[in-house]
């Protein structure tokens, strides 16, 4: 009877102290360094920061998303889970410690397909937390369909020059190096005709056109680039596994990637509810506490059991993927966590806000953020329908038709066959009757 819900002590007191730590010393980072955390650290935030990061280090939670095999610190997807709630609470505690996306899901796929020298110019400097990078895959023209992408890499020599546009590629203003998907096979379909190329920054021909920003953001000053991708020459090496299999890769970075958010979702939603709380419990009116209302009863028990159910889903897809080592099998774990990820927050923060009243809509609390953020949460990564198609496909998997006219259920059908199954019985009650 292996089911246990329990965190080992030792494991348990590193995260008490990660909770302590966040608190303390990364949240305030939120209130005066916002929106650049992928600004590569100097000056004062350097200072601030590295000792920080050391501190992390010190307790062994440095980068924790990777395996040993991938040369990661050796914690599985459920500890990461476990510290990824923590982390959740504040943007840069990510980056504090060493486990920031996109980053952590590009540094996954160099750790699986990157050849030595690749692993060693791009894997170990980003696990250092020395320098950041993109992912550019999304195209101006379509983002959910990959079928209409097409940005391509035409060989030259020993060389590939990549022409085409790219949109959302996150944070490639900051960006040390860029992965970028491209059609090199225009004649079969692009599910094999795809390959990915890790591409230094500085590399001629990328024109960073705008920054696309999120709402609340200035015009042109987000960190979500639209990219032309102008005669930007590469050699061969620049290939990230084989000829084709960009969507190999992709998936192999998107699982990881989406089920990490899902974790820190879950800390962002019960600091709305910790709000929430706190609030019932402060304010006053019509006679009583805001607490004592049964409206208000109702947003708490209603926000507690979604996230309950959400963490215990979360933490079992997290114990899926250390148990089956492969994103295959948890697809539709994933998905679900995905698509319930939004959701979960949206309705939380969204009470949350309400309870608050008039300052709940304010710039003067996190709230609008975070049902905004819930708003991201649906497109980022693959909109909900897209997942919601996966979920769907995956679980019909495990069914099949039934060629009867009636369903297997139908009662008339099951009467009959109990009746044929205790006929003896039955034949001996009315015989006693
Ligand atoms: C904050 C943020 C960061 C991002 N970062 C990156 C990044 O770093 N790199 C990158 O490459 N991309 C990134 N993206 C892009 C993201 O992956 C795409 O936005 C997403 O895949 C959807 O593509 P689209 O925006 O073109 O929407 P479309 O493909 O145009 O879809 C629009 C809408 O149509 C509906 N829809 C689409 N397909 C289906 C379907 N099959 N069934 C039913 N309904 C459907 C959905 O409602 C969907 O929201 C980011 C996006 C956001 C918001």
């Amino acid at each position: 009877m292996a089911w246990d819900f329990e965190t080992d002590a030792e494991y348990q007191a590193k995260l008490d102290w990660a909770d302590t730590f966040v608190r303390d010393e990364v949240e305030p980072l939120d209130h005066i360094w916002e929106h650049q955390q992928f600004v590569p650290l100097d000056g004062a935030r350097r200072k601030a920061i590295d000792p920080l990061k050391d501190q992390v280090r010190k307790q062994g939670l440095w980068a924790t998303h990777l395996g040993p095999e991938l040369g990661g610190q050796g914690y599985g997807a459920l500890e990461l889970a476990l510290l990824n709630e923590i982390l959740g609470r504040s943007s840069w505690a990510p980056i504090v410690f060493g486990c920031q996306a996109p980053d952590t899901g590009n540094a996954e796929i160099i750790a699986h397909y990157g050849t030595e020298a690749q692993k060693e110019r791009y894997l170990q400097p980003l696990l250092n937390g020395e320098l950041f990078s993109t992912y550019s895959m999304t195209e101006p023209q379509a983002g959910a369909d990959p079928a209409q992408f097409t940005t391509r890499a035409v060989k030259d020599g020993d060389h590939w020059i990549i022409d085409g546009w790219k949109y959302f590629s996150s944070n490639a203003r900051t960006a040390s190096f860029l992965i970028v998907m491209a059609v090199t096979n225009p004649d079969v379909s692009v599910y094999k005709g795809m390959s990915m190329f890790l591409v230094p920054a500085d590399t001629p021909g990328i024109d960073i056109v705008r920054n696309v920003g999120l709402y609340g953001e200035a015009m042109n000053d987000g960190t979500h680039a639209l990219i032309h991708y102008d005669g930007v020459r590469v050699p061969e090496e620049a290939m990230l596994g084989g000829e084709g299999q960009a969507f190999a890769v992709a998936q192999t970075r998107l699982g990881g990637g989406r089920i990490h958010h899902a974790m820190r979702t879950i800390g962002l939603a019960q600091k709305a509810l910790d709000m929430m709380c706190e609030r019932a419990l402060s304010r006053e009116t019509s006679g009583s506490r805001l607490a004592d209302k049964q409206f208000v009863q109702g947003y708490i028990a209603d926000s507690y059991a979604q996230l309950a159910q959400f963490r215990l889903f979360v933490l079992h897809t997290a114990w899926k993927i250390d148990k089956y080592n492969d994103y295959k099998k948890v697809r539709k774990d994933i998905a679900t966590a995905k698509v319930i990820m939004p959701t979960v927050l949206h309705d939380i923060a969204w009470r949350a806000m309400q309870v608050h009243g008039a300052l709940g809509v304010t710039n003067e609390l996190p709230l609008f953020q975070m049902i905004h953020g819930a708003a991201v949460m649906g497109l980022a990564d693959g909109p909900t329908e897209v997942h919601k198609t996966t979920v769907a496909k995956q679980v019909l998997r495990d069914y099949k038709p039934n060629d009867d006219l009636w369903p297997s259920e139908w009662i008339p059908k099951k009467q009959e066959a109990a009746k044929a199954k205790f006929a003896e019985y039955l034949e001996l009650e009315v015989g006693n009757l």
